[in-house]
């Protein structure tokens, strides 16, 4: 079945079509006027369906609104009035991929089945999920996925409990959370990746039933959504359901502003120095981290993206990996690593020595620039 460019198909206008040869796939970018809902379609002959919603979700603060929100929508909704529709739908499901995830920038879920009937189940439990959960009328949503006070006895100091609340206080007892959390807010001080989409496991007890709220009716909406579909699938009938249960319910607003600002250069290279926790009784020898980290322009200039990514792969990956050699042999640190960010809107290339001193600061810049 074929679609037409700039016809409408159950609300759904085609605004480019392609066929892409290395994915034998026909690609169809569309748009639900309507509602402001973009959604991307790659139809073939391959039976495992995919069907997934994104959300662009920058955070504002480091409270973990996005990722707690993640864990919520998925307690409960409208159509599916269970404490955890997912677990259940789990136990009788063909899926052949079920998650969520949150990234510093945006909310996926994405789903895949090989089962017509229960790819369409699946579909239906995430979008009724998403876009109808019960967070508004049960505020133990929110306090049994983000945080409440927690007291065993009378005589007991009050602590803090919850599912993301404990899940980042285990994340952050880690040096290299910590790192990534220094290093993001020294990088991106002026835009929404300076602050930690899961939640700081200091500022999660901050977040307010309303500002949860305010979070989903602001970017839980179909014009700040991606909705991806792949596979063999009858699209004429999946894009009306799409309208018809969900889409048409939902107008188009134009106030949803969830755009990533950049950042600009700095006019110097910035150094940040931070600490991390280790046992009491631990030694602390030999336990520096040293990092560099390189901004290095948008996302989407793909050509340069994918030149960076084989340029850290060349010189940091594997044992004759030229810097990683360099910086080895001249013994500043015990491991050294790299890494490339691409999923960022300003991917970042890093360099990383772990197990080192602190004296060996200025050795690990020069090696890198000089081998450079
Ligand atoms: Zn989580």
């Amino acid at each position: 079945m074929k679609l037409d460019v700039n016809k409408q198909y159950s609300g759904f206008v085609i605004r480019q079509a392609a066929y892409i040869d290395e994915i034998q796939s026909e690609a169809y970018v569309m748009e639900h006027t309507y509602s402001g809902a973009r959604l991307l379609y790659l139809g073939n002959n391959d039976d495992n369906k995919v069907f997934s919603i994104s959300f662009r979700t920058p955070p504002y603060d480091d409270t973990g609104v996005a990722h707690i929100l993640e864990h919520s929508v998925l307690c409960g909704s409208r159509k599916y009035r269970l404490k955890e529709p997912f677990v259940e739908l789990v136990k009788g499901s063909m899926n052949t991929f079920l998650n969520a995830m949150t990234y510093p920038d945006k909310t996926m879920y994405p789903v895949a089945s090989r089962n017509a009937k229960d790819f369409q189940n699946l579909m239906d439990v995430y979008l009724d999920a998403v876009f109808y959960p019960l967070i508004y009328e049960n505020p133990y949503t929110l306090r049994q996925e983000g945080w409440h006070y927690n007291i065993e006895a009378p005589t007991d100091a009050l602590s803090y409990n919850g599912v993301v609340y404990n899940e980042m206080k285990g994340l952050f007892s880690s040096a290299d959370a910590l790192l990534d959390y220094e290093a993001m807010k020294a990088l991106f001080p002026d835009t929404p990746y300076s602050f930690e989409s899961g939640g700081h496991p200091d500022a999660i007890p901050e977040l307010t039933q309303e500002a949860f709220e305010h979070f989903h009716t602001t970017y839980y909406s179909p014009e700040n959504s991606f909705i991806y579909l792949y596979g063999d699938m009858d699209i004429e009938t999946t894009l009306q359901y799409l309208n018809d249960e969900y889409l048409s319910g939902f107008k188009r607003t134009g106030a949803v502003n969830s755009e990533i600002p950049l950042q600009n250069a700095f006019a110097r290279t910035q150094e940040v120095l931070g600490t991390y926790p280790v046992g009491a009784d631990e030694a602390t020898e030999d336990k520096t981290y040293h990092e560099l980290h390189i901004v290095t322009g948008d996302a989407r200039d793909v050509k340069t993206s994918m030149a960076l990514r084989v340029l850290e792969s060349v010189l940091l990956e594997g044992n004759s990996a030229p810097l990683r050699l360099a910086l080895l042999q001249s013994g500043v640190a015990k491991d050294i690593s790299g890494s490339y960010a691409g999923n960022y809107r300003q991917p970042i290339f890093s360099i990383k020595a772990a197990g080192s001193k602190p004296e060996q600061r200025d050795k690990f810049i020069s090696i890198i620039y000089h081998t450079l």
